[in-house]
Formats: structure tokens, sequence, C-alpha cells
């Protein structure tokens, strides 16, 4: 069992990130597999210099052990690269000229899952990869065929790719590779078998499975706990103002996350030591008590 945590550095670490944080490290380390720790900084205008660092202090004097060493994104642009030129040479991409505002106003645009639904407008273009925004087909492939995967908290999730999502951008017009393409070559690189994370990637994780089966590549265990939002419905994250985490209350913040995740530590622990309070997280580490949903105000 191999599972990781891979936060982004465009901000410090805070209480929403520490629950993924905790709820893959408990999980993964209690049934003897290895957790690892990759720092996802490819989306170079929306990070914050030394968030890197900041975060690898705050899981270093909360307790985290890692195994092995630290993986970042920015120095694995040749594995993208490859990845891309494999799909590529599997017919699937096409290049992508249109602006957001072309995209959002265009007549046959619809309303997706996350954005709109790219209307296709420049499928059949045979645009120079390098030049433009690249896209992957979905359309054509997955038009009557759903993406079905189980989650071991959510349940049996369901989408249509085609219809919730469309053709989906690979690497943008400036050059930086996507998200989805990049976690999806770093899980299975770094063998990556359990992804436990926040459940406001569930709607990117049917593109992760169909990128896993178009690379050829194993489909890994999903696991999406419930992310914490502000009084305004809103994610926690730097944009939110989402208060950085103290290393000298790393117990407490502990504690809370424990509380966050249904494992009810009880009130006493809170003024126990860290390895205290790791020993009975690990003693009493129950993925089922993990609440399905959970607003937190
Ligand atoms: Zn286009």
């Amino acid at each position: 069992m191999i599972g990781r945590f891979a936060p982004s550095p465009t901000g410090p670490l805070h209480i929403g990130s520490l629950l993924a944080a905790v709820a893959s490290y408990l999980e993964v380390k209690s049934q003897g597999g290895q957790w690892l720790l990759r720092i996802e900084d490819i989306d170079t205008p929306r990070q914050m210099p030394g968030a890197d660092q900041a975060i690898i202090d705050t899981l270093e004097s909360h307790g985290f052990c890692w195994d092995g060493e630290i993986i970042y994104q920015s120095q694995r642009l040749d594995l993208y690269h490859e990845a891309l030129k494999r799909l590529q040479e599997l017919d699937l991409l096409y290049g992508c000229q249109c602006s957001r505002k072309q995209i959002a106003e265009h007549p046959k645009v619809s309303m997706g899952v996350d954005g709109f639904v790219y209307p296709n407008i420049c499928n059949h273009l045979h645009l120079d990869l390098h030049q433009h925004a690249v896209r992957i087909k979905v359309s054509d492939k997955m038009i009557n065929k759903n993406i079905v995967f189980e989650d071991l908290i959510q349940g049996k999730i369901e989408q249509n790719l085609a219809q919730q999502v469309g053709d989906f951008v690979l690497r943008r017009a400036d050059g930086i590779f996507s998200y989805q393409l990049a976690v999806v070559v770093d899980d299975a690189a770094q063998g990556v078998t359990d992804i436990l994370r926040g459940c406001d990637l569930l709607d990117s994780t049917p593109r992760q499975i169909f990128l896993q089966h178009c690379l050829g590549l194993a489909q890994v265990n999903y696991c999406h706990i419930p992310i914490i939002v502000n009084a305004a419905g809103e994610k926690l994250s730097k944009q939110t103002l989402a208060p950085a985490l103290q290393s000298q209350h790393a117990v407490a913040n502990l504690h809370h996350a424990l509380t966050l995740l249904g494992q009810a530590p009880p009130k006493e622990l809170i003024y126990e030591s860290l390895d205290h309070l790791w020993q009975w997280a690990f003693q009493h580490w129950d993925i089922g008590q993990i609440p399905v949903r959970q607003k937190i105000v």
C-alpha cells in the first residue's frame, strides 16, 4: 500500500489540508504502507515563494514521517512531456486556440461539473500542439459511456465525461501542464495505490481515471474525505484567509483534525505529548468513522 500527501505551495498549511494529511497518513501507515510527500508546484503563477518549505516544516513539527525523498513536480516536466507524446501517438490530442471568452459565448456551450463543457470548436482544425493549448478527446470516446468507480467513503461515483466535462486541457497555451495530467503521471511513477484526499477533487477523479486508461496505467483506490468550509460555504484556502497552522499548537491542531475526522479523541489527549497523541490515533484509527459530508463554520 502506497499513499501520498500532495500539497500545492500556494500558501501555508491550514486545518483543511491537515485533515487530508492526517487521514491518508493514518490509513496508510496503520496498514504498514508507505506515505510519500509530493509538492505540486507546476502551476507557477499561483505559488507563494517559501510555501513549500513552510509546509514541510509544519508537517515535521506535527510529527509526520514520510518515506523517501520529497518529489517536486517542477522537476519532472520530462515525464509529463513523455505522457503527452504517448497520447499524441494515440491520436487523442488536438490544439485549441479558444479564449475563455470565445468558449463562454459559444452558442453550444453548456455548464459542466468544473466550468464550461468545451464545445469542440477546435477539434478538427489540426492546430500545432506546440503553439496552443492541448486538449484530450473525450467526447469521441466517452459519449455513451460513463466513468464509474467505488469511493471508499463517497460510495459509487458515476460521471459522463463527454457531457459533464468535455475535451479537457492537458497543457495550457502558456506551456504549463494541467494538474490532471501531472497527478496521474506522478501517482503511477511513484507506485501510489491509495489516494485519500479532499472531496473538492471528487469531480476531477473521472478525468484522472480516463487518463490512466488512455496511458495504460493501473487504476488506484480512491477515498474522498469531506472538506471544511467557512460560513460562506467556501473551501478553506489561502484565498478564503484560512489561518496557517501554528507549530506550537501541533497537538491541539491534530486533536481538532481527528475530531473532524470522526475519531472522537478524548479531551484529555489535548494535554498529552505529540507522541502520545499519534499513538492514540494509530490505535483507534477507523476510516469508517469519517463523515461523508461535513460543514464546519
Ligand atoms: Zn479551441
